[in-house]
């Protein structure tokens, strides 16, 4: 026998997860606001199609007055381009990697025994917990990084890109028990991107917001 926590109390249902694949990603440019200048990301729900645009400080839990107005960043005259990794305003260079997605839930429902709530009221295992896909998010295919960032990424030092990464965040994502999931969550994005990154890296540069390449075939 089994009894529903009060709080969390709601129908769940099915969930089947449609990532779009990298090639039917909406854009390779990435989207900067015409409004602010600055990065924004993209949310996809779970049929691939894209149901928020958030500015990727707001990522981090800060509030903006405006909602985004994403544009390509080749269309804004003065990009500011922060750095993906540790969020520092001067991003010198940029990576490629494959597009990456993750895919959030939210919790619905928790099960747990009667007989263990009423031994052990809050502290009662949960049996079973059920999820729905609340969002996914799109990474892009291009990574900014500031100089002390890269140069983790040159050397492939995923540790310590996240050490550094950690200590830049805000406490709330860093505190107590936060900071295991965080850490959790840096190593199997920034693990991704060092899996798939292509050789080389484009540097940033006034009216090179793509990055100049070494190869000479400079994009903007
Ligand atoms: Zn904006
Ligand atoms: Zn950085």
């Amino acid at each position: 026998m089994t009894e529903h926590l009060p709080q969390s109390d709601r129908r769940s249902e099915p969930i089947e997860l449609v990532v779009p694949s990298p090639t039917s990603a909406p854009t390779p440019v990435p989207l900067y606001c015409r409004r602010c200048r600055r990065g924004v990301n993209i949310r996809f729900n779970n049929l691939g199609i894209v149901v928020q645009y958030l500015h990727a400080a707001e990522q981090g839990g800060q509030r903006s007055d405006h909602d985004p107005e994403p544009i390509p960043i080749t269309e804004i005259p003065d990009p500011i381009i922060e750095c993906d990794f540790c969020s520092a305003p001067d991003a010198a260079w940029i990576y490629r990697c494959a597009n990456q997605f993750s895919e959030h839930r939210r919790v619905t429902t928790q099960v747990i025994g009667v007989s263990d709530y009423q031994s052990r009221h809050r502290a009662a295992r949960v049996r079973r917990t059920d999820t729905e896909h609340a969002f996914t998010q799109a990474w892009g295919e291009q990574w900014s990084a500031c100089g002390a960032c890269a140069d983790f990424i040159e050397v492939r030092d995923l540790y310590g890109l996240i050490r550094r990464v950690i200590d830049a965040l805000p406490a709330k994502y860093t505190r107590g028990k936060h900071l295991m999931r965080t850490r959790g969550e840096l190593h199997d994005t920034y693990s991704e991107v060092f899996d798939t990154l292509t050789p080389g890296r484009g540097r940033i540069a006034p009216g090179y917001p793509l990055g100049i390449w070494p190869d000479a075939e400079a994009i903007s």
